[in-house]
């Protein structure tokens, strides 16, 4: 309420700021109609009129004049203070002034009109009517004061009229009424068209003050917008062009970061650095431990990059992480010799590998390395560029890790080999170019066959024999491996079941086929092992299924978990394969169904003190946990003597037998095998 009290005040308050400036307006005008009409009475009135004329004459002169000073007296004012509210006294004398000068001609109509010739009377009839018409408009901002100087120009001088006796006077002067009656209403009018239209025009300011208060505040949203935008713009760039785990560039950003430098670029470095044993570290302790060492790694090896850039005065450099485990390193500068380049990969290969503290725990890894020279080959893209070096990367894993090795053309054939291969392998399970071979594995003490592992071998119509070290993993790679995969499990089933027919009387040997672990996180593998049992009639303890430690990734360790046990409830034997060569824990061989352990055949082959500590460490934990070793590899008599000493259980190698598709006849047939004495003699 108070509010809007005082919004009505400060209406109030305008609004006769506003009043006073169209009647400061107005008065100019008005001056100059009433000295006009004074000089004009002056020249028609007969200059023989009475004394008392030329004395009114001077009068409302120098009252005209009093006026014109004080019109300027009260225009200075208003524009000296535009802002202050208009004084009171000025307002009230300049409506006692207004009064006045309607007086002056009451004066001279009340004494002229009985004096005057008949035509000064009309003459001053026309002047006051004139006078009193014009009024209505430039009075209008004055209401009462306006009226009254109306009524006053008019009603005594026709009062007067009404006093002379003449009859036509008398008609003029009831005339005259009515004319002040509907001039005095005109003038009303006049009053409340000006009110209402100073009203709407104050209406009309205060809205546009109000819009361009919303304009200025509509602006700074618009700014406050604009802001968001490019804030918002950098960092979907930024997460577009950059790996938020590691903060190193990405693929995108690195491709963008390079295109730039292309018309600069003169000769460019790519090197592509896989980690040895991350996946092991990721599998083993969890993706979480996994994040923090990849981050600890780039963070390094950002810094030995800026590092080499500086001493090579390289332009240009970028570290990008590629995915996974896998960065790209470019530098773009100098041309530097193979052997300068080669010893800084080293380096980088040696400071990648000491240990990561992190946390609680040291974490190693390791790093093969591809390099591919741009200029040498004129490449348009950096991505072809980094798929020659991740060739070359990939060959230094293939030869054993932890290597530098440079891109050449034959790397590029080995490529497209392994791409035709894995096209041959979809086919290679129906076209009848795989086949089985069979590995006996021997009891140590017994010197008896106690099994066969089912080893796949493959001779392709094109590419002729094809090693399953060459071929497994891309079938792994592939997926084909489910199907080969299936085709083994029902092949061995199938021969396992023939031995025990061909044998009623003995024990038949038991079956051991190599699984990949792609198979074992397959939902229905149970189902198939099943089946192969069933349409084979093999019984479930004569099926052996190795597995690698790759079962123990974290990943899909539930899986393999449900799978293993299920088997291993059917009565099916679960071999682990390879031991050593992986990253698993001992504990975990406690988890997980195992019956036995087959030591991989680089300890048993080797045979030094390392591998042997590998070896008795091994034994001395399965069997604690009562599980079976296994030794594979098995090729010399020294290596027999001392596996059989220190207590392995079961035998196979090129020693005791060779993996050949005769299987019953050649060896269990042979009864000096069976003799533990002469083993393999
Ligand atoms: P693995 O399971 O470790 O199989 C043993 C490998 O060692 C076989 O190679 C075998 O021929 C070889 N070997 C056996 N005794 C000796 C020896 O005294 N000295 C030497 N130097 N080698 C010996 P192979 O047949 O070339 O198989 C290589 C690998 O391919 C296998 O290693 C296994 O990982 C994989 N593989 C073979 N068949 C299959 C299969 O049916 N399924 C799957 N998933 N993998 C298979
Ligand atoms: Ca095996
Ligand atoms: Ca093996």
């Amino acid at each position: 309420m108070k509010r809007y009290q005082a919004n009505v005040c400060a209406a109030m308050l305008a609004f006769r700021v506003q009043i006073w400036q169209e009647v400061l307006r107005n008065h100019p005008r008005g001056l100059v109609v009433n000295t006009a009409a004074i000089l004009g009475v002056a020249a028609i009135v007969n200059p023989s009129a009475s004394n008392w004329f030329w004395w009114w004459l001077v009068w409302s002169l120098l009252y005209s004049g009093f006026r014109v000073g004080w019109y300027f007296y009260c225009r200075k004012h208003v524009n000296q203070h535009p802002d202050l509210p208009v004084p009171e006294h000025q307002i009230k004398i300049h409506h006692v002034l207004v009064v006045g000068s309607a007086i002056v001609w009451v004066i001279v109509a009340w004494m002229g009109l009985p004096v005057f010739a008949a035509k000064d009377k009309f003459a001053i009839i026309i002047i006051l009517s004139a006078l009193s018409g014009g009024a209505t408009g430039s009075l209008a901002s004055l209401r009462r004061t306006g009226k009254i100087y109306i009524g006053l120009l008019i009603i005594p001088a026709c009062i007067r009229m009404l006093m002379l006796d003449d009859p036509s006077f008398i008609t003029i002067a009831i005339l005259g009424f009515i004319f002040a009656w509907v001039m005095i209403s005109s003038h009303e009018n006049n009053y409340r068209l000006l009110e209402r239209s100073l009203f709407l025009s104050m209406r009309n300011e205060d809205l546009i003050q109000q819009l361009s208060g919303k304009n200025a505040e509509i602006t700074k949203i618009n700014t406050e917008l604009e802001q968001i935008v490019e804030e918002r713009t950098k960092k979907l760039q930024y997460l577009a062009n950059y790996d938020l785990l590691t903060n190193l560039l990405n693929r995108r950003g690195i491709a963008e970061d390079s295109s730039e430098s292309d018309s600069a670029l003169q000769h460019q470095l790519v090197l592509f650095i896989d980690l040895d044993r991350f996946k092991q570290i990721n599998d083993g302790l969890g993706h979480d431990w996994g994040d923090l060492l990849l981050q600890a790694v780039s963070q390094r090896l950002a810094e030995l990059v800026d590092e080499l850039a500086l001493e090579w005065g390289s332009k240009r450099h970028a570290v990008c992480r590629w995915g996974g485990d896998e960065f790209v390193v470019t530098l773009v500068g100098p041309e530097v010799s193979d052997g300068r380049t080669s010893a800084a990969c080293k380096y980088l290969q040696t400071m990648l590998s000491q240990p990561f503290q992190i946390n609680s725990r040291q974490l190693q890894v390791g790093a093969s390395i591809g390099v591919f020279e741009r200029c040498a080959y004129s490449l348009a893209k950096l991505s072809e560029a980094v798929g020659y070096a991740d060739i070359a990367a990939s060959e230094a894993k293939r030869l054993g890790r932890g290597r530098v090795v440079f891109y050449s053309e034959i790397l590029s054939d080995i490529q497209r080999r392994k791409l035709a291969l894995t096209i041959a392998l979809s086919q290679a399970h129906m076209d009848g170019s795989l086949k089985l071979v069979f590995q006996p594995i021997v009891s140590a003490s017994s010197g008896e066959v106690v099994a066969f592992e089912a080893l796949l071998r493959w001779h392709s119509s094109e590419f002729g024999p094809v090693s399953p070290v060459e071929f497994i993993p891309l079938a792994e790679e592939s997926g084909h491996i489910l199907k080969i995969g299936n085709w083994v499990l029902t092949q061995a089933c199938k021969e396992a079941q023939l031995w025990r027919q061909q044998r009623p009387s003995a024990i038949a040997p038991k079956v051991a086929v190599n699984t990949s672990i792609k198979q074992l996180i397959q939902a229905d593998y149970v189902n198939e092992v099943r089946t192969a049992l069933k349409n084979s009639g093999l019984p479930e303890n004569h099926l052996v299924i190795e597995v690698t430690e790759s079962v123990f990734d974290e990943s899909n360790m539930d899986q393999t978990l449900t799978t293993l046990s299920a088997l291993h409830n059917l009565g099916v034997e679960i071999h682990l394969d390879d031991f050593g060569t992986g990253y698993s824990s001992l504990s975990r061989l406690r988890e997980f169904p195992l019956d036995a352990i087959k030591i991989d055949k680089s300890f048993v082959m080797f045979s030094d003190e390392k591998s042997m500590a590998v070896i008795e460490g091994a034994l001395l934990i399965s069997h604690k946990f009562g599980l079976r070793v296994i030794a594979e590899g098995v090729e010399t008599h020294t290596q027999l003597d001392r596996l059989r000493d220190l207590g392995v259980d079961e035998l196979q190698g090129y020693l005791l037998g060779k993996p050949s598709e005769m299987t019953l006849t050649h060896f269990i047939k042979e009864d000096e095998v069976s003799s533990p004495h002469n083993m393999g003699r």
